[in-house]
């Protein structure tokens, strides 16, 4: 049969890290920690990992 709920817990370990971003909208460089990272220039939800 099918299993639903694979495992998937990826970033939870490293979730209290903080990562180097970058805003995809203004080019801002910044610190980000947690799942769910704005630019804090712009406040944009369109950033990467830097
Ligand atoms: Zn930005």
């Amino acid at each position: 049969m099918c299993s639903v709920g694979d495992a998937f817990s990826v970033d939870v370990a490293d979730s209290l890290e903080t990562k180097s971003y970058k805003c995809k909208d203004c080019q801002n460089e910044f610190q980000g920690m947690g799942k769910k990272i704005i630019c804090p220039t712009c406040l944009s939800k369109n950033v990467e990992v830097a």
